[in-house]
């Protein structure tokens, strides 16, 4: 498995304005390098400046110091090399599984037929078979989900972004798309070659990702980062040694 640095955050800091006109600092010098091969968490409570560091990733933000480049070369916009899975799925309600599936490639110009066979190949590998012609409020939570995640693996991406991809499911259910989400890694045909899963839950953490990433609040910092064999702490005192914990 190659080490190729995919995306590289290089001193990242990151000011919103706020309602009175005042700075509100959310991310405060963020270096961090996403590598092929390997499933980073970005781990940090609520307010902690995740989700905007992974849409600064995903070149939905741009930040206000530093910069993040794909493949060596600074965003300009979205990050081709990337595709977004969300808490709260994001699918288009009006359109069928198929289609929202399908609804990314053709963004991208892909051609009917091959979005088509795309969406298909997607929809299978994750379970969907069958569900194709069905509507959003026909399908549980973590159905919906499963569409969220074809849509986001259909454009292939080197780097697939989740926020918080499990919180919104009930807790069998979240464990099964986990569960699943870690086989397909293993094999030879998933379309992607690294993840970045932002979580609050540090079991959830340690037990998807290779490295976890521990985000301080406040302005949102690195405060840690932990390879998993030191991070599946034995007890509450040495996960405060990993910086895992307060
Ligand atoms: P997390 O995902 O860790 O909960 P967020 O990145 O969503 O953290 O938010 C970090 C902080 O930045 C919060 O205080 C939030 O209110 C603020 N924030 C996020 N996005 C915006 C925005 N577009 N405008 C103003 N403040 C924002
Ligand atoms: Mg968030």
């Amino acid at each position: 498995m190659s080490h190729e640095v995919l995306v590289h955050v290089d001193k990242v800091s990151k000011s919103f304005t706020g309602a009175a006109g005042d700075e509100l600092r959310v991310l405060d010098d963020v270096s961090l390098q996403l590598r092929a091969g390997e499933i980073v968490a970005l781990l940090g409570r609520s307010g902690s400046g995740k989700s905007t560091l992974l849409r600064t990733i995903a070149g939905l933000i741009s930040p206000t110091r530093g910069t993040v480049r794909y493949r060596g070369q600074e965003l300009v916009g979205a990050n081709p090399g990337t595709a977004m899975v969300f808490q709260t799925f994001a699918l288009m309600p009006w359109l069928t599984v198929q289609d929202n599936v399908e609804l990314g490639l053709a963004a991208r110009g892909v051609p009917p037929a091959q979005r088509r066979e795309r969406a298909l190949n997607a929809i299978d590998l994750i379970g969907l078979d069958g569900f194709e012609s069905a509507y959003p409020k026909e399908l549980s939570g973590g159905m919906r989900q499963r569409v969220g995640f074809a849509r986001a693996l259909v454009l292939e991406p080197d780097l697939l972004l989740m926020d918080e991809p499990f919180s919104a499911l009930d807790v069998l259910t979240a464990e099964n798309l986990r569960t699943e989400l870690m086989s397909l890694w293993q094999r030879e045909d998933f379309p992607t070659k690294a993840i970045c899963v932002v979580t609050h839950n540090i079991e959830e953490a340690v037990l998807l990702a290779d490295r976890v990433v521990v985000l301080g609040a406040n302005p949102g910092h690195i405060r840690a980062e932990v390879p998993v064999d030191l991070a599946r702490p034995r007890d509450r005192k040495s996960a405060a040694f990993a910086g895992l914990v307060d």
